[in-house]
């Protein structure tokens, strides 16, 4: 299967989970084994070679721990507040729908350590700002960040490109 064909699997759910909002349902792309390699793949490519992988709950550890097997790389969790057992940084950051604050283990990543952050849909840009912060908090290098899908009309790439003017912002797609 080819990425367009993968993408294509992606549907959108009017009104989901509030009134305006419509959600990207990644669910039947994940359900075919051949999509979500063709998905794997393609961000794959968006990793130096040093890079290990961060992933942002919950579809994020999705994309991610794929990407990450892939390339045989190490997965980084980064998790809404309460859920990681050890010792964190914490950021909080408002939401297209709704706010929260995400957290990373303090020794996660190892200074200097290059990273590519993942997550599934870049809307406003909040989340991903949040995430590069806490990778720096680790003293980790954000080396792109990378969606499968991005709503333009949110700006979340200005969003990222205001605060970190020359980091790698990938998708692949817009809708
Ligand atoms: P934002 O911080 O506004 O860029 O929102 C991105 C985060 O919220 C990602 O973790 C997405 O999983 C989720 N998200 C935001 N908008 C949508 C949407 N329309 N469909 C699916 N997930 C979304």
């Amino acid at each position: 299967m080819n990425i367009e064909q993968a993408l294509s699997l992606i549907r959108s759910i009017p009104d989901y989970p509030k009134p305006g909002i419509i959600f990207k349902d990644i669910t039947p792309l994940l359900a075919k084994g051949d999509a979500l390699h063709a998905i794997t793949d393609a961000l794959s490519a968006f990793a130096t070679p040093a890079a290990c992988i961060a992933g942002i709950e919950a579809r994020g550890f999705i994309f991610g721990s794929t990407v990450a097997a892939n390339l045989n790389r190490g997965f980084i969790p980064i998790r809404k507040s309460g859920k990681l057992p050890f010792a964190t940084h914490a950021q909080s950051y408002a939401l297209e729908y709704g706010e929260a604050t995400i957290e990373i283990h303090i020794d996660a990543i190892a200074p200097g350590q290059e990273v590519l952050l993942i997550d599934d849909v870049l809307a406003t840009g909040g989340t991903m700002c949040a995430a590069i912060e806490l990778i720096a908090q680790c003293g980790g290098i954000v080396v792109g960040v990378a969606t499968v899908i991005e709503i333009p009309i949110l700006q979340g790439r200005n969003r990222i490109s205001s605060l970190y003017p020359s980091m790698p912002i990938y998708s692949l797609m817009t809708s």
